[in-house]
């Protein structure tokens, strides 16, 4: 398994390492993405993690590709912010149109270059789905008529069935966004996209947790790594 580490926006302020994880260049290959909004902080440490799991070879992909954006607006991290302007508005619409932010014009490049199967966008939001349906912490959002409804079911259906608190239940979200990273990535490169949304105002560990589970999930569905390898390596 080979980690290569490069940059993002190399060469503007805007920097920010990512790191391809090649083990089978045939294998499908899957595009994560956290920090989008520099405030979502479980994000970031559920991708960290990751990457540190895989650079101690604690984590293995078992074929396929994984591409991995820790932190992608690092200005917007320090200052524990969203990002001004907002990041997940300015992914191209249309093929004709342009990115509208750096970032956002070098992540649509390499998701244009590596062509992903799956494009998993980690993100935290306000309240709990489960007993709110206006809000979205804990849900996974994909895009209506995508075909990995029926995955998405499952993998919700099997993180539920270890929260003991109904509360913090994931739901599934059927919605576009205009500008996102994850509509672009599914109506313009035809990806499973998906967007995590954990819950803020829980303890960290758990959303981190959370986040490691739901990675896990989908990284095994995509066929990347076995059942059950990154549950046992999560955070106490
Ligand atoms: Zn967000």
């Amino acid at each position: 398994m080979e980690i290569k580490k490069h940059l993002l926006a190399k060469a503007t302020r805007f920097e920010t390492p990512y790191y391809v994880i090649n083990e089978n260049s045939k294998g499908k290959k899957v595009i994560i993405t956290a920090g989008v909004h520099g405030k979502e902080i479980a994000s970031i440490l559920a991708a960290k993690r990751l990457m540190s799991l895989l650079k101690k070879n604690k984590l293995r992909i078992e074929n396929g590709t994984l591409i991995i954006v820790p932190i992608v607006n690092r200005q917007a991290y320090k200052q524990r912010i969203r990002g001004i302007p907002d990041l997940n508005r300015t992914f191209p619409r249309k093929w004709k149109d342009k990115a509208r932010h750096p970032l956002s014009v070098a992540l649509f490049r390499i998701a244009k270059q590596y062509k992903p199967s799956w494009y998993i966008d980690l993100h935290e939001a306000n309240g709990l789905s489960k007993i709110n349906p206006r809000v979205l912490g804990q849900t996974l959002i994909i895009n209506p008529k995508s075909a990995i409804i029926p995955s998405i079911k499952r993998i919700v259906a099997h993180l539920n069935s270890s929260i003991e608190q109904e509360s913090r239940h994931f739901t599934m979200r059927l919605r576009n966004l205009s500008g996102s990273g994850r509509n672009s990535a599914f109506h313009l490169l035809k990806a499973n996209a998906i967007t995590v949304e954990t819950c803020w105002s829980l303890p960290i560990s758990k959303r981190v947790n959370f986040q490691l589970k739901i990675l896990e999930s989908i990284l095994t569905e995509a066929k990347l790594i076995k059942r059950g390898t990154l549950v046992l390596l999560q955070q106490k």
